[in-house]
This record gives C-alpha cells, sequence and structure tokens, in this order.
C-alpha cells in the first residue's frame, strides 16, 4: 500500500496527513520509478495478525477515521492490489514473481504516480508480506497455490515502508 501526503490537497498538510495509494514495497521499485522518487526515510513495520490485506485494512481505516474524521477513507488509501494478485497465482520461481510485480508496477503504479506533482511526499507500504508453499510440487500446480500469507511468520509480520518524494 502507498501512503502518501500530498502538498496540493488541501485537506492534507505536508507533515501532517497521509494518502494511502497502493501496496508496494521497496524492493519491486524499478529503476524507472525510482529515478523519479527520493527515499526520505524507510523502515519496517508489524502486520496485524491474521497477515491478510482485510484485518490491515480494518485496523487502518479505523485510524484514519480517528485522524482524520472529515475524510473518507478512500480520499487517504490508494489500495494497489496487483502484487497480492501475482502472488495468488504466480506458479514460477520468485524471479518470475518479482518480474512480473516490475512490470505491473511500471504499467499501473508507475503511470499513475507519474502525475503527481514535484515535491509530493507518499508512504509506501506493504499490508503483509508471503511465504513459499513448502508442500508446493509442480504436478499439482493448478491445485496448489506456490505463495500464500496469512500466517505469523517473519516474512508474513515483517513488512516495508518507505516515505518518498516525487523529485
Ligand atoms: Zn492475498
Amino acid at each position: 500500500m502507498i501512503s502518501h501526503e500530498c502538498q496540493q490537497h488541501s485537506l492534507v498538510r505536508p507533515g501532517q496527513g497521509h494518502r494511502i495509494c497502493g501496496k508496494q514495497s521497496r524492493s519491486s521499485s524499478s529503476a524507472k520509478l525510482a529515478d523519479r522518487f527520493r527515499v526520505v526515510r524507510e523502515g519496517a513495520l508489524w502486520a496485524h495478525q491474521p497477515t491478510d490485506t482485510s484485518t490491515q485494512l480494518a485496523h487502518l481505516e479505523q485510524a484514519f477515521q480517528t485522524a482524520y474524521p472529515d475524510n473518507e477513507s478512500e480520499e487517504l488509501l490508494w489500495k494497489v492490489s496487483g502484487i497480492d494478485e501475482r502472488i495468488h497465482t504466480e506458479k514460477g520461481s520468485l524471479t518470475f514473481l518479482f518480474a512480473n510485480a516490475i512490470r505491473y508496477l511500471e504499467l499501473d503504479l508507475a503511470f499513475r504516480l507519474s502525475d503527481l506533482p514535484s515535491r509530493t511526499l507518499l508512504i509506501l507500504f506493504s499490508d503483509h508480506g508471503f511465504v513459499e508453499n513448502k508442500a508446493f510440487t509442480r504436478t499439482d500446480k493448478y491445485e496448489a497455490p506456490r505463495y500464500m500469507h496469512g500466517k505469523d511468520s517473519p516474512f508474513e509480520v515483517i513488512i516495508p515502508w518507505a516515505w518518498v518524494m516525487r523529485l
């Protein structure tokens, strides 16, 4: 997910507001996207249990309602679900998964973020991680997922965030 503090909108003042724009992580940024943004700060978050999107969204919407009671969460939260969709459908190696995620971000997210004015601040973060299904075999690839999430392993719980500025 992505959150941004947008200097062009009066509803969000720099240093106080957040707009969440999508699902993304720093590791999946491509070179082209990186050329248009500068990382200001970065760190890690803990996902709530279970590590699924509906659980994280419930907590986020509650927090936004408290912090910004006059705004709809859709104005503040920009959810990009393309990476999660690829986690649930990819049957190939991590290399394929990451390549598909980067391609998706270049085609979808980078296009949308390019419209943001210079000096716009954003917070990009994942809502949960994922792990490889150790029981996955190629012979049952149509029945079993190769990647999954929802439990409490470190790779599902510890998630990245990055505060970035549009150059
Ligand atoms: Zn999912």
